[in-house]
């Protein structure tokens, strides 16, 4: 654990764990002369491991030394949580379920009690055991919105797409007209599904429930282009295609191989000029680039396609795939002077304005001043 992470802990341990000791004063008062001795011994035993900086065994002690009734179920709670935050979930656990157990509990205090143990198995991944819990809650009034959240969470990762849609349209009905990305794309995960087990009937059908969640769904679009492919039907899914070049550059940069495909197996040569020199931006990946290079060589001539990444390059900013070609071709003395200081002058200016500095290695998330705790992901120490 780094130094910062642990001061992040200690001080709210040491305070909790004080209010604790606060608290069980207060309830030693009040039963005096049922548990003095032993409360009394438990309660100076915690202090003292509180005033040598050992905030976690004194939790231990005064939670032992802490019976659960009304007075202190709050304290139970928070407790728990904080160990839960902590990533102690087994301790989390422990405290959670013996607050269950207690007949003593409130309705409200029991429900609460079953959100946190729910929180708590989540965290531990036993998923199955928090789903049974968030589906008990769900029929709650107030725990009804929480539970659904929770339960689309799991479902999402258990990649059980339908009961996630069902959980989410459920979510919708009280907040009128929201999620609609979210169940369009868990549609388009079944299309996937369904396009992969070459069951196309069923595809077409979850992609028209997509289209119907989010009509600006690109992906579903991407599907459409890759459901007609599949059954051959090449020109529709040109059609589809190449209605992402507009909407959606990035995506469209997906199917380029599969695109040119389309354009040798309907023999539209002039279309497939037309793409190769408006239509698309310089591939991303290693292989679509390959693809779409050999083409234009193929229909251009190679200076007439080193001549179209280059402009391509200046307009879009410099890519893997595209840099190692240019790189190579350098290195080979096949670039002319020239067009090398054009391509050098011209990147030394975008890196000018360049105002990506760090990037988090858990999620990518690019910033232009250091940070220690991601903003993003909230992974400490992860800006390289
Ligand atoms: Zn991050």
């Amino acid at each position: 654990m780094s130094f910062l992470s642990s001061i992040n802990w200690i001080w709210p341990a040491i305070a909790l764990a004080f209010s604790i000791g606060v608290a069980l004063t207060q309830y030693w008062y009040k039963r005096r002369n049922r548990t003095k001795g032993r409360v009394n011994q438990e309660y100076f035993k915690g202090l003292n491991f509180l005033l040598n900086e050992e905030p976690d065994k004194a939790i231990e002690v005064f939670i032992k030394a802490l019976e659960v009734d009304s007075e202190t179920v709050e304290l139970h709670l928070a407790l728990g949580g904080l160990f839960r935050r902590k990533g102690q979930v087994d301790r989390a656990t422990r405290i959670h379920q013996n607050l269950i157990a207690r007949p003593s509990l409130t309705e409200e205090q029991r429900l609460q009690a079953i959100y946190e143990l729910a929180e708590d198995y989540y965290k531990a991944g036993l998923l199955d055991r928090a789903e049974n819990l968030f589906l008990e809650l769900k029929d709650t009034a107030t725990y009804r919105e929480i539970a659904l959240k929770g339960l689309s969470r799991i479902y999402q990762q258990e990649k059980e797409w339908k009961n996630a849609i069902e959980v989410t349209k459920a979510r919708r009905n009280r907040k009128k007209g929201g999620h609609t990305k979210q169940v369009s794309h868990y549609w388009c995960e079944l299309a996937e599904r369904a396009i992969e087990e070459k069951d196309f009937e069923i595809a077409a059908k979850c992609l028209k429930s997509a289209l119907g969640q989010d009509r600006a769904a690109a992906r579903a679009v991407l599907l459409k282009g890759e459901l007609d492919y599949q059954q051959k039907n090449y020109r529709k899914a040109l059609l589809q295609w190449q209605s992402l070049s507009v909407s959606s550059p990035k995506l469209a940069g997906l199917v380029v191989e599969k695109v040119i495909d389309c354009f040798g197996k309907t023999g539209d040569d002039a279309g497939l000029k037309v793409y190769l020199l408006e239509a698309i931006a310089i591939p991303k990946s290693d292989d679509a680039f390959e693809v779409w290079r050999m083409a234009s060589f193929r229909e251009f001539g190679e200076s007439s396609t080193m001549q179209q990444i280059v402009n391509k390059l200046q307009k879009e900013g410099l890519s893997g795939p595209a840099a190692r070609y240019l790189h190579q071709k350098g290195s080979d003395g096949e670039i002319d002077q020239k067009m090398q200081r054009q391509l050098l002058n011209d990147f030394l200016d975008r890196a000018k304005d360049r105002n990506i500095e760090y990037t988090c290695v858990g999620c990518g998330f690019d910033v232009k001043a250091m940070y220690w705790l991601c903003p993003n992901c909230g992974e400490w120490d992860s800006f390289s």
